[in-house]
């Protein structure tokens, strides 16, 4: 279940982007294209598990405004993973 180099930098940038998103800074349209490329791809699917709140926030979003605590909650979570 190994992923070449370059694709797993493409999901880090998928994890920024979708930090990004909760600050407000990215489309809708863009977070659903995000949504898209974690179902097809392996790596982000087992990410995804784990940021399902992130997911969740990222789905709500595009409905209604987001308390920034949990804002906050989903952000942290993408920054741990990304440190890992
Ligand atoms: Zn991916």
């Amino acid at each position: 279940m190994s992923q070449p180099p370059d694709e797993d930098a493409l999901c880090r940038a998928l994890l920024l982007e979708l930090s990004r998103y909760l600050d407000g800074e990215l489309t809708p349209a863009r977070c659903k294209q995000i949504e898209q490329h974690i179902g097809s791809c392996t790596g982000c699917t087992t990410m995804a598990a784990r940021l399902r709140e992130t997911m969740d926030v990222c789905r709500a979003a595009r409905e209604q405004h987001l308390p920034a605590d949990v804002r906050e909650r989903a952000r942290a979570r993408i920054k741990a993973l990304l440190e890992e």
